[in-house]
């Protein structure tokens, strides 16, 4: 049963799905290496506590609705990972797409996403006068090429906020919580900043977002099978979101 809260998962990387259609599009001869490496392995499952959830379906290769619509606001754009990768996570090509067809996977894709992110919000706001985005993603336990902070010594939790969005007292219930637990934990390293849909960024502070990253060394071996950790994680997620 869902939880009768105003908590929002948003998990947009979890899913290695490519449309069979799609298939052609794709120039590299590592496709499974970037599944591997680029998706955020079973974070529906790990992040799944009774709350309403909203997925992104396919891979994050077809389409990353994390990303800035628009490629000119983001950074990421610049190496070919704007919200339509057209590079890998080394810089080969990943795919090659014409204008016309990028912009028909932003609608088809993106734009529906984006649209179920914020009318899951608005019944929030509507019903509980406030909202509470919890952005769930893993990353990888070493740098990979294209990231932007390549030290190598990462925490094993990741706490991303927004100046405008994220309150001090959640960022600090959740840093106490996991180093309680034993987690190493950082701000906004390696990954920075939490997803606030457009439509509310710094625009109503009611929306309130946080992002907590999960190193994968807790919870997946390379393999991509899951470990021993696999349940602690998961269980001291859903038990800090009872809490806040
Ligand atoms: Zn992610």
């Amino acid at each position: 049963m869902q939880k009768n809260n105003p908590i929002i998962i948003n998990v947009p990387h979890s899913s290695t799905i490519i449309p069979s259609e799609e298939l052609k599009y794709f120039t590299t001869k590592n496709l499974q290496h970037e599944l591997d490496v680029m998706t955020d392995h079973f974070c529906d499952d790990l992040f799944d506590t009774g709350e309403r959830m909203i997925r992104f379906p396919i891979s994050r290769l077809v389409c990353d609705p994390e990303r800035f619509r628009d490629d000119s606001k983001e950074i990421m754009a610049s190496i070919g990972m704007g919200a339509i990768y057209t590079r890998c996570s080394d810089g080969a090509e990943l795919k090659s797409i014409s204008p016309a067809h990028k912009e028909k996977l932003l609608e088809r894709y993106y734009d529906r996403y984006h649209m179920e992110l914020e009318n899951a919000v608005q019944s929030a706001l509507d019903r509980f006068d406030k909202c509470l985005i919890i952005d769930g993603h893993s990353f990888y336990d070493e740098p990979l090429p294209y990231e932007l902070n390549q030290d190598k010594n990462r925490p094993d939790i990741c706490i991303g906020t927004d100046e405008n969005h994220t309150p001090k007292e959640t960022e600090h219930i959740l840093k106490q919580f996991f180093t309680e637990r034993g987690y190493t934990v950082e701000i906004n390293r390696p990954f920075a900043g939490s997803l606030v849909p457009l439509k509310y960024y710094r625009k109503d502070k009611r929306v309130m977002s946080v992002m907590i990253e999960v190193n994968r060394r807790l919870y997946i071996d390379h393999e991509i099978r899951k470990k021993d950790g696999y349940f602690r994680v998961k269980s001291d997620i859903a038990e800090i979101l009872s809490k806040i």
